[in-house]
């Protein structure tokens, strides 16, 4: 069957996917393997080249990681999953037995094919795959290329709220208000605030944990119960102890929580049971074996207190949005963890009687994206049969009334021929009356049934009575759900250099923050160039680096945010001198499909350069050498703020529990979240601007001025020492603090204008002894220039001879790397 519209919607989960079809109005869940709803993400490469996804490459890793417990090995086992975690981003799995690595989109694009695999009637060409409302550009980009991969020739995303929303909304008989969408999934907790109104759905706000999720439960059942268990009936005090045998004995015992978890949402107690052979042994050579019952009551508190992470999520989303639970019309479950009777109840106590539970969590999201699907014209060249008589249809495929207006006309105006032609409701209660159907057109009032998917079959006749077939031969229209338009799911910004406290930061771009709805056009009109950029020039530039941000951090260091994309303009774009400190006004605009492009304009040479932000950037994943060295300056970016007579006890105790954390699990992500927050608290902290704070800076930054000017100074400088002296002893009566930080501002300055070389020579040297640790753009040439560098530091070098080697080593520098003073940045005038 040709069909009009992509019909097809898939669930790309974390830890399930599932893929859904709509059929004459009606949503069919595709079965996986014959008889499942949903299909495990899971591929696995078989060590004779074999390709295994899903279900069977899920069963394969559980039983490895049962029998990892007989050698206490982990090997090698070529099974991946989460690989959702890492799209957009440069991460690669190493396929051993294939001799090739896998990107994440690679891996995404099995599991969607065998997805596909699973139609059997006609062939795929077109689908709907769902998002995290928070996926930013490059995780949908990835995405994206999956789907071509997958072999689509069109693909649209819809973020996963929406969809569960839709599938929800159909059903329902309260339409309009505020939702919330729960949706706990395997291993990340997603909550979304949506509007209904008059059927059109939007997200407002989002909100999530990306660890916080149903491995949790797992782990908890494991470390309270099932860990308890074998310490009473086995002797593995040494086992525990050692970091690799615990972690394998844990996995192991995972598979089974997992197991008993999924039963206890159906029923009162388990038995998790062994057989002779399935776990190695403990420390006195006896084997692990567990023949153990765990009811309800059990695991009623363990799970509460993972449960309880979600739902003060919720409320603190509520109520940054100045809403409370009496503010929300329902609450609909997503994932599988929602099945759980002790999250339901939680839920009920919280929020009050407005919890749906009428759809299966398991498979909202694919369903909402079948009937989205099902509004979308199917883009792809249809193969129509010869004999089909072509029609044109025109009528909006989403509709809140209930009459929807359809323009019918034959598509072939050559040939004069006319039928008799008539529309039935598929239900079979409603049909129009008889017309004919010329090149001509006409507009029949079709009836909708309200809250559901309204399928239409087109019936042709000829004039002698005969059934004559044509394409297309039926239409759907939904009543009563509409997608709102797109939103922008998080604050955009650029990174400038902020002169007042001597740093690179970020500053959020008005008109672009997060939730405003697409497309969105932001404006920046306060730029100023830091240096002079000469025509033709190359090596000189100004840059404007892009960033994605959870909340407008402005002034905060822009490494806290994901990096989205650097626009370099350099004097070869220019017609003219370009002096630093000229004004710079940017546009930057971005589509509904988040497309971003900038205009760069230049008042001065009324000169305007175009930027169109390419859309196949990946992002870089970091080194455990990066987190250690992150970690190491959290340290004495605390230590700083301590010197500096700041309580900071609770940052300390914070940082030491990440510390412990990046030791334990080897979770990066998680390592470096919560390193971000505690960064982004102390330089909040940094930023009080109590008068003793800024008093001993005025004193730290006038001694230093001084010696500097001793060592380096001449007349022309020391008169400038003096005056600025001066200034001080002044602002020390007034205690003026702005004008206080005006002054720090030009201490600074002189003091990096008569001290350059000594800046130059410690970066030179920092850089020297990191060499290992940064992720250099170009290794080898790195170290030529640092080793030039140092050979001209033993000579006396003139801040004229080091300049050019610093400039280019700071081009090489990863942009977490970059040194204060970094060059071509923008400042705020
Ligand atoms: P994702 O969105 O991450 O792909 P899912 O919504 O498929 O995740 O949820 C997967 C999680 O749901 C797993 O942790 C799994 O153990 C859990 N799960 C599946 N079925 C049940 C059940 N009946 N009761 C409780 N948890 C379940
Ligand atoms: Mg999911």
């Amino acid at each position: 069957m040709a069909r009009l519209k992509i019909d097809y919607g898939i669930d790309l989960g974390t830890t399930n996917s599932a893929i859904c079809r709509m059929d004459k109005g009606e949503i069919k869940v595709i079965k996986c393997d014959t008889t499942d709803d949903t299909m495990p993400s899971c591929v696995q490469f078989t060590k004779r080249k074999g390709l295994k996804i899903g279900k069977t490459a899920y069963n394969a890793m559980k039983s490895d990681k049962r029998s990892a417990t007989k050698t206490w090995k982990s090997e090698d086992s070529n099974i991946f999953s989460e690989f959702k975690r890492k799209m957009g981003t440069d991460a690669t799995y190493v396929g051993s037995y294939m001799d090739k690595s896998f990107t994440p989109e690679e891996l995404s694009a099995e599991v969607l094919k065998n997805l596909k695999s699973f139609v059997s009637d006609e062939e795929v060409k077109s689908v709907v795959i769902t998002v995290p409302a928070m996926f930013n550009i490059n995780q949908k980009d990835a995405t994206m290329r999956a789907a071509k991969l997958a072999g689509f020739e069109y693909c649209e995303l819809l973020q996963e709220p929406i969809a569960a929303a839709m599938a929800y909304g159909m059903d329902s008989s309260r339409k309009d208000g505020r939702w919330m969408v729960f949706d706990f999934g395997g291993g990340t907790f997603d909550a979304a605030l949506l509007t209904v109104k008059d059927g059109i759905m939007q997200v407002f706000d989002t909100e999530g944990n990306n660890f916080l999720g149903g491995k949790d439960l797992d782990n908890a059942m494991v470390d309270r119960i099932i860990l308890p268990y074998i310490k009473d009936n086995n002797n593995i005090e040494d086992l525990l102890s050692d970091p690799e045998r615990r972690n394998i004995l844990k996995s192991a015992l995972k598979t089974y929580a997992e197991e008993a978890k999924q039963q206890l949402s159906f029923k009162q107690s388990y038995d998790i049971i062994t057989n002779l052979g399935d776990l190695g042994e403990d420390d006195d050579g006896n084997e692990i074996e567990l023949d153990m019952t765990i009811t309800q009551e059990q695991i009623q508190d363990i799970f509460s207190n993972v449960f309880q992470e979600a739902i003060d999520i919720c409320n603190n989303l509520l109520s940054r949005n100045n809403l409370d639970s009496t503010s929300l019309d329902k609450i609909v479950l997503v994932g599988g963890p929602t099945y759980s009777p002790i999250l339901r109840n939680m839920l009920r106590i919280n929020f009050g009687d407005i919890v749906d539970m009428s759809i299966d969590p398991m498979t909202a999201v694919a369903k909402g994206a079948a009937l989205y699907a099902s509004t979308i014209s199917n883009e792809v060249s249809q193969s129509v049969s010869v004999e089909d008589v072509e029609l044109l249809l025109d009528y909006e495929s989403t509709s809140v009334e209930t009459i929807e207006f359809v323009t019918i006309k034959l598509k072939d105006c050559s040939l004069s021929r006319k039928f008799n032609a008539k529309i039935v409701r598929a239900d079979g209660g409603w049909a129009s009356d008889s017309f004919v159907l010329t090149d001509k057109g006409d507009v029949v009032d079709c009836v909708l049934q309200e809250g559901r998917a309204n399928n239409f079959e087109i019936s042709l006749y000829d004039e002698y009575g005969n059934y004559i077939p044509c394409f297309p031969r039926e239409f759907t229209i939904i009543q009563g759900a509409k997608v709102g338009s797109a939103i922008l799911p998080y604050n955009f910004g650029i990174e400038i250099w902020d002169e007042e406290n001597n740093k690179a930061v970020y500053k959020s771009i008005k008109g672009l923050e997060k939730n405003k709805s697409l497309p969105a056009v932001g404006i920046e009109k306060s730029l100023k160039t830091s240096n002079e950029i000469r025509p033709g020039i190359s090596s000189d530039f100004m840059k404007i680096p892009f960033y994605q941000a959870e909340y407008a951090g402005d002034g905060l260091p822009a490494v806290y945010f994901s990096y989205v994309y650097e626009v370099k303009l350099t004097g070869e774009n220019l017609p003219a001198l370009l002096p630093a400190g000229s004004d710079i006004e940017i546009s930057i605009k971005i589509d509904r499909s988040e497309q971003i492009s900038m205009d760069i304009y230049i008042p001065l040479l009324d000169y305007t350069e175009e930027v169109v932000v390419p859309r196949n950037t990946v992002q870089q994943t970091v080194s455990d050498a990066y987190i250690l060295n992150e970690l190491d300056k959290a340290d004495s970016e605390l230590a700083r703020l301590r010197q500096d007579g700041l309580d900071i006890a609770q940052l300390s105790y914070k940082l030491e529990q990440v510390r412990q954390n990046f030791k334990d699990e080897n979770e990066k992500e998680k390592v470096l979240k919560g390193l971000r927050s505690i960064l982004q608290e102390a330089a909040r902290f940094d930023k009080v601007n109590d008068w003793d704070r800024i008093n001993k800076k005025l004193d730290a930054a006038l001694k230093m001025l001084i010696e500097d000017n001793k060592k380096y100074g001449d007349e022309e400088s020391t008169s400038q020492v003096n005056e600025l002296k001066k200034q001080v002893e002044a602002v020390k009566v007034s205690k003026n603090i702005p004008l206080a930080k005006d002054l720090l501002d030009r201490m600074h300055n002189l003091n990096y204008k008569l001290a350059m070389l000594e800046y130059f020579i410690a970066w030179i040297s920092g850089w020297d002894k990191r060499y290992d640790i940064i992720n250099w753009r170009n290794k080898i040439q790195a170290r030529k220039l640092i080793d030039e560098a140092k050979l001209l530091i033993v000579n006396n070098p003139s801040v004229e001879m080091l300049k050019p080697i610093v400039s280019d080593l700071i081009e090489l520098l990863p942009r977490t790397e970059m040194p204060r003073g970094a060059e071509g940045l923008l400042s705020v005038s």
